[in-house]
């Protein structure tokens, strides 16, 4: 099973290389931790759509499982907590004060923010050590918000939760947003922008759905068009020109003309999954497994996960992009086919 929650965000870092071919390719990994058997939103789009498989998965990361994984990636550039909502994990902060004594620089969570509204659970993960959050958001309105999230006062709950981070930044917190971008809220990049920049949020990540789970599910009721995306982002730009807003997720070649400085990516990272849950498309599977070292876990990394669910076309291979596009969702090309996407020539 996929383990990571929709839409993780990656945009460019201050000091890193301004050109998103070099960003891409000069990224480091990551170590993402699934623990959140459960969540307690229920995302329209959300890509883990088989919770049972979810729910034995995370439920198997045990303390134990975890600990090794820390000891076992030391290094890593940050460890995201993710899968499910993992604050519903008692043992989260717990994770934390091991991360940052195992000496982890940045350790971060994937969250939908709502227990971070109540001070006293934050102060415990601040205290611990966390010290990024991306915090799941996916409108400006209740009404919006909710409306993807299926979730009575999700809104309320977590907004305080940004507000709560927003207010302990001086602490050297960093505030990072991601907004799945669906055809009921693409008309509002714009104002959704505005609204989290005013609560404190550093980075506005829009993330476009993975075309699987639930987004693939509903793709005719909810999936725009990458081009209707790029073009919507593109007014946004014009209209806050200096936007801390990034777009993640979407093919190159149909976001030409956006600054590189707003062109996100999909991080690289790899996590661990229960061995007998997860059926490897990989030619090294068995590798993989043996990367578990006895503990019933197997390696995998999000681009086995996405290889054989994106294709490319033969003329893909004169594109300015190719070495660091990873294709298009087969399920988006089914619906729409691949006349949006043209090869950029290599630059002068
Ligand atoms: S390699 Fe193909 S899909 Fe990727 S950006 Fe270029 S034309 Fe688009």
């Amino acid at each position: 099973m996929a383990a990571t929650a929709p839409g993780e965000p990656e945009a460019p870092l201050d000091g890193s290389p301004s050109g998103i071919v070099e960003r891409i390719q000069q990224q480091a990994e990551r170590l993402h931790i699934s623990i959140g058997a459960i969540c307690n939103n229920n995302c329209v789009f959300c890509m883990e759509e088989d919770r049972d498989a979810r729910y034995v998965n995370n439920s198997a990361m045990t303390p134990e499982r975890v600990r090794w994984m820390l000891e076992e990636n030391r290094g890593a550039e940050e460890v995201c907590f993710t899968s499910g909502e993992p604050t519903t994990n008692e043992h989260l902060p717990t994770y934390v004060a091991w991360s940052k004594a195992l000496g982890y620089r940045r350790i971060s969570v994937m969250t939908n923010g709502r227990r971070l509204g109540y001070t006293p659970y934050t102060a415990q993960l601040l205290k611990a050590g966390m010290n990024r959050f991306y915090i799941s958001i996916h409108g400006h309105t209740k009404k919006l918000h909710e409306g993807l999230t299926r979730t009575p006062d999700s809104f309320e709950q977590t907004v305080a939760g940004l507000d709560v981070i927003a207010r302990v930044k001086r602490l050297g917190v960093e505030l990072h947003t991601s907004t799945v971008v669906t055809e009921r809220n693409l008309p509002h990049l714009l104002t959704i922008y505005r609204f989290l920049r005013a609560h404190g949020v550093d980075q506005v990540v829009f993330n476009v759905m993975q075309a699987n789970g639930r987004a693939n599910t509903y793709f005719e009721q909810i999936f725009p068009r990458y081009t209707e995306i790029a073009s919507t982002f593109r007014a946004l730009l014009q209209d806050e020109p200096d936007a801390r807003a990034f777009l993640v997720d979407i093919p190159l070649c149909t976001t030409e003309g956006v600054p590189d400085f707003n062109r996100g990516y999909v991080e690289r990272y790899k996590h661990f999954d229960l061995a007998d849950q997860v059926n490897l498309p990989t030619e090294n599977a068995e590798e993989r497994r043996q990367q578990g070292k006895g503990k019933g876990l197997v390696l995998v990394t999000r681009q086995d996960l996405d290889e054989f669910q994106r294709d490319k076309r033969p003329e893909c291979a004169s594109c300015r992009y190719n070495a660091v596009c990873e294709g298009v969702w087969r399920n988006y090309l089914r619906r729409y086919g691949w006349e949006e996407f043209s090869p950029v020539p290599p630059a002068p």
